[in-house]
C-alpha cells in the first residue's frame, strides 16, 4: 500500500487543492484530516472552477471515495451548502463518494458566533478569524464540550447531551460576551435541519479506511493550510487550532496504522498569507499591489486581499522540516513572470546577527528579511509543459529553491488548470 499525504509548507493558499485533483487519479480514497470551512481550495479541472472548503478535492474524480475524518471541524451547514453548490455544478455527491466519520465533532452554532464576539472584543488585537468558529470549536473539542457526529444517528441521547452543554455554553455566551443565550429548541431545530441532512454520510470511516488498508488500497491525505499555520509547530498564537502538519493525518483520519510513504510538499513560488501575524517577506504599496494582481491572491473563502512578498526560504525549509516533505510541487511560477529580477528572502536579520534559522514565534515580529535578486526569464511559461522547455532564469530559480531548502521539487505548476503542470 503506498500512501502520500499533500500538505502546505507555508502559509496555505499554497495550491494544495489544485495538487490533490491531479494527484487522485491514482489513489482510491481521499481522506481530509484537520481544519474546517474555513479552507479555500480552488480547483479547474473539466467540470469548471470550484472553491472547495470542506470536501476533499478528490470529489471531482469517479470511483474515489472522499472522507472527513475524526480531526476535522464538521461544520453541517456549511457543508450541507458546499454539497448544493457543487452538485449543481455537475458533480454526484452520495453516500457512495463522500462519508463523514462518525467520530468527527460537530462545529455547533455558538462556535461561529464566540469566534466573532472574541474578536470583536479584541478589537485591534485580534488574530484575523475566518470568524467559521474554529478556534472555540478546537477549544470545546479539548474540553470535551461538543458532540462527536455519530451521535446524530442516536437523538434521544444526543439530545440530553447537548442540554448539558447548553447549560454550560450559556454561561460563557451570557456572562463573558453579553450575549444572547441558546435554547434547546434552537439546537434541536437545527439537529433536525442540518443535522438531518448530514447524516446519510456518517458512518465508522475508521472501519472502511482500515478495510481499504487491508485491499491494499491507495489513501491520499489532504491538509488544509500550511506548516507555519500548525497549532503546535507554527507562528503561534497566529496559527490555526489544528495540527495540519502530515504527522497528524493517519491520526486525524481515522487510520492510526497508515504510514505515510510520500509527503508532497506545495510551496508558493513566493508568499502570500491571509490574517494577522508576523510575515517578514511582506511586500507593501505598488510592488504588493502588482504581485497580488499578478497571482490574483483574493482568499477564495472570504475575497479578502492576501498579504503577498517573495519567497521566504528561511520559513519554507522550517516549513519543509516540519512537514518531512519527500517531495515539492512549486505552484504558481507563471505568475512571476512579469518580473525582471526574481526577489529571494535568503535570511532573516535578527539584532546584529543574520540567521538562516526559523525563529521562535516571540522574536518573528523583530525579523527582517535579507533579499537576493535572481535573473527573471522576461517572457509567459504558461503554456511550457516539459522541464527541456521551461526558460534556463525559470530552471535556475527552481533549482536555487530546492538546494536551499534541502527537497527535491518533482512538479512545477504553472497555471491552474489540470494539466498547467511540469513533471520533473
Ligand atoms: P489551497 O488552499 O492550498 O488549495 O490554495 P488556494 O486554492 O487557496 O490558492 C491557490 C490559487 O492558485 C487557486 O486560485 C488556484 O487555482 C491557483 N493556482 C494553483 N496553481 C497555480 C499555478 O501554478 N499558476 C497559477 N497562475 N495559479 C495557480
Amino acid at each position: 500500500m503506498s500512501n502520500c499525504a499533500i500538505v502546505g509548507i507555508n502559509w496555505g493558499d499554497e495550491g494544495k487543492g489544485r495538487m490533490v485533483d491531479l494527484i487522485t487519479q491514482d489513489y482510491d480514497v481521499v481522506v481530509r484530516y484537520q481544519g474546517g470551512g474555513n479552507a479555500g481550495h480552488t480547483v479547474v479541472n473539466e467540470k469548471g472552477k470550484f472553491a472547495l472548503h470542506l470536501l476533499p478535492s478528490g470529489i471531482f474524480r469517479d470511483g474515489v471515495v472522499n472522507i472527513l475524518g475524526n480531526g476535522v471541524a464538521l461544520d453541517c451547514e456549511s457543508l450541507w451548502k458546499e454539497i448544493q453548490e457543487v452538485a449543481a455544478q455537475g458533480v454526484s455527491i452520495t453516500p457512495d463518494n463522500l462519508m463523514v466519520s462518525d467520530r468527527a465533532s460537530l462545529l455547533l452554532p455558538w462556535h461561529r458566533d464566540l469566534d466573532g464576539l472574541e474578536e470583536a472584543r479584541l478589537k485591534d488585537k485580534k488574530y484575523g478569524s475566518t470568524k467559521q468558529g474554529i478556534a472555540p470549536f478546537y477549544s470545546d473539542k479539548f474540553q470535551k464540550k461538543t458532540v462527536m457526529a455519530g451521535e446524530l444517528l442516536y437523538p434521544r441521547q444526543l439530545r440530553s447531551h447537548l442540554e448539558d452543554l447548553l447549560e454550560w455554553k450559556n454561561l460563557t455566551l451570557t456572562k463573558v460576551y453579553n450575549a444572547a443565550p441558546y435554547t434547546i429548541e434552537q439546537l434541536m431545530d437545527w439537529v433536525a435541519d442540518y443535522g438531518e441532512k448530514i447524516r446519510p454520510f456518517i458512518r465508522d470511516t475508521g472501519a472502511f479506511l482500515r478495510q481499504a488498508q487491508a485491499e491494499n488500497k491507495r489513501v491520499l491525505f489532504e491538509a488544509q493550510l500550511g506548516a507555519l499555520r500548525d497549532l503546535d509547530y507554527g507562528i503561534y498564537p497566529y496559527t490555526t487550532s489544528s495540527n495540519a502538519v502530515a504527522a497528524y493525518a493517519p491520526v486525524g483520519s481515522g487510520l492510526p496504522s497508515a504510514r505515510i510513504d510520500e509527503v508532497i510538499g506545495v510551496v508558493k513560488a513566493y508568499s502570500s498569507c491571509v490574517g494577522e501575524g508576523p510575515f517578514t517577506c511582506e511586500w507593501f504599496g505598488e510592488e504588493a499591489d502588482r504581485l497580488r494582481e499578478a497571482g490574483n491572491e483574493y482568499g477564495a473563502k472570504t475575497g479578502r486581499p492576501r498579504r503577498v512578498g517573495p519567497i521566504d526560504i528561511v520559513a519554507t525549509r522550517y516549513g519543509v522540516q516540519c512537514q518531512a516533505a519527500t517531495n515539492i510541487a512549486l505552484t504558481k511560477l507563471d505568475v512571476l513572470s512579469y518580473l525582471d529580477k526574481i526577489p529571494v528572502c535568503v535570511r532573516y536579520e535578527l539584532g546584529s546577527q543574520q540567521t538562516d534559522r526559523f525563529p521562535f514565534p516571540a522574536l518573528l515580529a523583530e525579523a527582517k528579511p535579507v533579499v537576493e535578486y535572481m535573473d527573471g526569464w522576461g517572457c509567459d511559461i504558461s503554456g511550457v509543459r516539459t522541464w527541456e522547455d521551461l526558460p534556463e532564469a525559470a530552471r535556475k530559480y527552481v533549482e536555487y529553491i530546492e538546494k536551499e531548502i534541502g527537497c527535491r521539487i518533482g512538479y512545477v505548476s504553472v497555471g491552474p488548470e489540470r494539466d498547467a503542470i511540469i513533471l520533473r
